[in-house]
């Protein structure tokens, strides 16, 4: 019989959760993680991998009509919305059962429930059935996550979603409009335009992917646009309405009015930091509206509190949280301690084509007075490129004294590519380091070796 008192409780198992739990108990911790509703939390449930099994999809879909080029002729195709609804919870239920299963094999102590913060050393446990009992630890670690963010004046309904909602439809609408033109947005846009479906993404500010450098969200624009998305940049969304027909949006685009109507809305207006205030105030334990405040090892303004992932504000990204996770894992059990540091954080949208990036833009480090020399090269200029038909394409990496801070890949296979690009940032790696890298040949990799 497990000892209700340990080390460490971990509130919610989502990527950081699930990373610090796993990495403390494997480090020697006693240790107890508390998960109100599926285990890997958004990103296993309702986040990337939902979405990267829909996205899957469409691009094996879109690609059949590309390969004429090559002197295969697919024939007549066709696809069944249902039989990829079906991959898509097969691999949400791969993904939680293989979060419970590395917990499981850690020794974590998994407890299905509601967890409240009561006092800095103690959790309260909801059970699902309703009954309470009190956990103590040495640290909690916070790992709530996120929600959706709406703006006030949007309420959410039958027609109008947001991701969590239009992940659970199950039947494809034959037109939606996209509020909301950043990472979100336009991995759904590329998802419904490649099966088909009318897409009109409606954006605030003058372009989309506004944190993206601008030759990449420019890129992407055109390629959005080629699928058959109809994009709107500058436009302030004023009302949505469900009608009989559908949903009717009003906008202002730079004066002019906007009318768009679909079967359905998708809000990707962002998300925003679940902070659970009655036990954060209770506790004293320090926030603001971006997030619970953390140092530089993760920790409130209370001794043995820590806080991981979306809950912290910045970066929401699964890989973030796993780190930050790790990263308190590592100082709490003295097992190999790994540094988090935010800059080095890799971005995917996996749109078809993709943009990645790790470090800063061109315009991110001028605009912190860093004296910069940027280097672009084309993807048409590597041979496996044009083997495979990914011609369109650029890399864009920033020196700063001869330093790499920033790359950026807009083109197919950009996540995987950023991967290794993301190693040279993290340590700083100058072009002497960069020119020691034997890449094989031919591969897309090889690109690298232009910069
Ligand atoms: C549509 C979409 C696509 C995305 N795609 C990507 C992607 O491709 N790559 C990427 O890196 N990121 C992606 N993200 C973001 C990613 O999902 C999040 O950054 C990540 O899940 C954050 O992890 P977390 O551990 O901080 O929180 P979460 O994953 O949100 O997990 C928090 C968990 O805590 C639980 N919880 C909360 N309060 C309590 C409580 N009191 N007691 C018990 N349990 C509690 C919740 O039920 C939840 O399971 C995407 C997000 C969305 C919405």
């Amino acid at each position: 019989m497990m000892s209700d008192k340990y080390n460490l409780i971990v509130i919610g198992a989502g990527p950081g959760g699930h990373a610090a739990a796993e990495h403390a108990a494997k480090g020697g911790a006693g240790v107890a993680v508390i998960e109100k509703s599926q285990w890997g939390g958004t990103c296993s449930n309702r986040g990337c991998i939902p979405t990267k099994a829909l996205l899957a999809c469409s691009k094996q879909y879109a690609n059949l009509k590309k390969l004429k080029r090559l002197g295969i002729s697919p024939g007549e195709v066709s696809f069944d919305y249902a039989a990829m609804k079906r991959h898509q919870r097969q691999m949400v239920t791969t993904s939680s059962l293989g979060v419970q299963k590395s917990l499981k094999d850690a020794g974590v102590d998994m407890k299905s429930g509601e967890g409240r913060l009561i006092a800095p050393r103690e959790v309260e446990l909801l059970s699902p059935e309703g009954a309470a009992k009190r956990l103590i630890a040495d640290n909690i670690i916070i790992a709530w996550g996120s929600e959706p963010l709406l703006p006030p004046h949007i309420k959410p309904s039958g027609r109008i979603l947001t991701s969590d909602g239009f992940l659970a439809l199950e039947t494809l609408p034959e037109s939606v409009i996209i509020v909301g033109g950043s990472v979100i947005g336009v991995e759904f846009a590329t998802f419904l335009a490649e099966l088909g479906v009318k897409v009109a993404l409606v954006e605030l500010l003058d372009r989309i992917l506004p944190n993206e450098d601008k030759d990449a969200a420019d890129f992407l624009r055109q390629e959005l646009t080629r699928l058959g998305i109809a994009i709107h940049t500058s436009a302030n969304v004023e009302t949505l309405r469900e009608t009989p027909d559908g949903v009717h949006l009003k906008a202002t685009q730079n004066t002019q009015d906007l009318e768009i109507i679909a079967d359905f809305t998708l809000m990707c207006t962002g998300r925003k930091p679940l902070l659970r205030t009655d036990e954060l105030n209770q506790c004293g334990i320090g926030y603001n509206q971006k997030g619970i405040i953390v140092n530089e090892n993760q920790m409130t303004n209370r001794e043995g509190i820590y806080a991981i992932g979306d809950v912290t504000g910045g970066i929401m990204l699964a890989h973030r949280a796993i780190q930050q996770g790790k990263s308190v894992a590592g100082y709490l059990t003295g097992d190999h301690p790994i540094s988090y540091k935010e800059e080095a954080v890799p971005s995917v949208i996996y749109t078809h084509p993709g943009i990645a990036r790790v470090g800063l833009t061109e315009t991110q480090a001028t605009e912190r007075g860093l004296k910069v020399e940027t280097k672009r090269v084309e993807y048409a200029a590597n041979i496996m490129a044009r083997t495979d038909l990914k011609g369109n394409g650029f890399v864009k990496a920033t020196f700063c004294e001869d330093r790499l801070i920033g790359v950026t890949i807009a083109g197919d296979d950009a996540g995987e590519l950023i991967a290794s690009m993301s190693l040279a940032v993290a340590n700083g790696m100058g072009k002497k380091e960069l020119k020691k890298w034997i890449i094989p040949h031919p591969t897309l990799s090889e690109i690298m070796h232009l910069l």
